[in-house]
């Protein structure tokens, strides 16, 4: 039993589907630099970062500074007024967007940032239909949940027109069956002809797909995917909308937005979560051409808060001024290294893949039948806890572990999380063995 009195008004006054990770769930009370404290005293290396959230480090001194002085200046405005953070972070972000990306709209969550794009995408070009990805995650709300490709999300009734779901570009899992690179002739993006040839009018307002499909399990789309995907789109009417919720601030390495690595041009992007070190913020960055479009008037209540922009600025200072673009390349291809070698031990892992502070391992009882084991990843999950590691799981079926160092971890983080996975991995291990042997013995 817990000892927690959060965990167990928690699970007393929240919505039970609002669920918390492990068996026995843990209250977080305090964060500094990479590591966080349960209301227990108990210290945790966060490789999770809160989802992918906490950028630059709990209680990082350069954003709390700013984040202080903010709230000491003025803390509200709404989007009725003007105020100096925002517009300087909408001009940064125009110098630093790729192509022609020139206007922002800030929010507060990556479910608004993507209703947002996609209601700017439809009327942008009068047209409804938007093809989403197989396994994504798009956000909450009505519109973003039906583009969710994933059915644990989707419980409730989605009254929602007009959403198509294209294949994943999901290598180890090839939709097309293509067994590696050679022979991969990137099916899953010329498939969109077809879908869009049979399942819509002809024509779409848009093409929206995460980067890196993150809640989906770290999915990294192969080179030339998006080229081919955005080409497709366009020729018949569609907008491309890329989701960088997961992939932006250099998580992905070596850039600022992860569409970066694949040489193209979204006419809307969207981000979140790093952006703001947990500042609750978010944008819809788009051309002029489909900004100016949006209709109407149009409010948000907590956009462009002054308190989130500080904290979005000051996240952005951290990045460029210590260089973790760069760090996110380096200690990210190490941590790749370490998986590689890991997959090298354990047979359970069936897939280890990622790019940049952004590496996940597919877990599976059966490299050849590629049999799906969220059994195992319980294991890793529980054994890593005890040793103090904090790490973060997904895919359609719950067997991935997913990692999310914050971007300026170095390779004694990097160790520190990989040896205690590799701990929970060869107890996994065990675990399955002995089941197998105690079911022999039963048979
Ligand atoms: N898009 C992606 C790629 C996400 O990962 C998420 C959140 N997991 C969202 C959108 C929705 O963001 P939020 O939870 O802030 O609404």
């Amino acid at each position: 039993m817990s000892q927690s009195e959060a965990v167990r008004k928690h699970k007393e006054f929240l919505f039970p589907a609002v669920s918390m990770y492990y068996a026995e769930p843990i209250a977080l009370a305090k964060g500094e630099g990479h590591y966080v404290w349960d209301d227990q005293g108990k210290k945790y290396l966060d490789a999770f970062g809160g989802v992918l959230t906490v950028s630059v480090g709990h209680a990082n001194p350069h954003v709390t500074a700013a984040v202080i002085k903010q709230v000491q200046t003025i803390s509200h405005t709404s989007t009725l007024y003007a105020n100096a953070e925002q517009s300087n972070l909408a001009e940064k972000l125009a110098s630093i967007a790729p192509g022609e990306l020139k206007k922002t709209f800030f929010t507060s969550s990556g479910t608004e940032a993507n209703e947002t794009a996609m209601n700017a995408a439809r009327v942008a070009t009068g047209r409804l239909d938007i093809i989403t990805l197989r396994h994504s995650y798009s956000g909450r709300s009505l519109q973003t949940l039906a583009g969710c490709g994933q059915s644990g999300w989707k419980k409730i009734p989605l009254p929602v027109a007009g959403i198509k779901h294209a294949h994943a570009p999901y290598c180890y899992r090839c939709p097309f069956g293509a067994k590696d690179d050679s022979n991969c002739s990137l099916e899953c993006a010329n498939d969109i002809e077809e879908l869009i040839l049979t399942e819509t009018g002809g024509e779409i307002a848009a093409f929206m797909a995460e980067t890196v499909i993150g809640s989906g399990g770290f999915i990294v789309p192969p080179k030339g995917y998006f080229a081919r995907a955005t080409e497709i789109a366009r020729k018949y009417g569609g907008l491309y909308i890329a989701d960088e919720v997961q992939t932006a601030w250099g998580r992905t390495g070596e850039h600022w937005w992860g569409v970066d690595h694949y040489g193209v041009k979204p006419d809307i992007m969207v981000s979140a979560k790093g952006m703001g070190n947990g500042a609750p913020v978010a944008m819809t960055i788009a051309t002029p051409a489909v900004a100016d479009k949006y209709p109407g008037i149009t409010f948000a209540t907590y956009g462009g808060n002054p308190v989130s922009m500080a904290a979005t600025r000051a996240t952005m200072e951290v990045i460029e001024s210590q260089n973790l673009l760069q760090n996110c390349k380096t200690t990210g291809a190490y941590l790749g290294q370490r998986f590689a070698e890991l997959k090298e031990k354990h047979a359970l892992i069936g897939d280890a893949r990622g790019i940049g502070m952004m590496q996940a391992l597919e877990i599976v009882s059966d490299r050849k039948a590629k049999t799906p084991d969220a059994k195992a990843v319980a294991v890793v999950f529980e054994e890593t806890k005890k040793r103090g590691v904090l790490i973060g799981k997904g895919g359609l079926y719950g067997n991935v572990i997913r990692t999310g160092l914050m971007l300026n971890a170095g390779r004694s983080e990097v160790d520190e999380m990989v040896d205690a996975i590799d701990a929970g991995l060869t107890l996994a291990a065990k675990v399955a063995n002995t089941a197998s042997t105690s079911n022999a013995t039963n048979a």
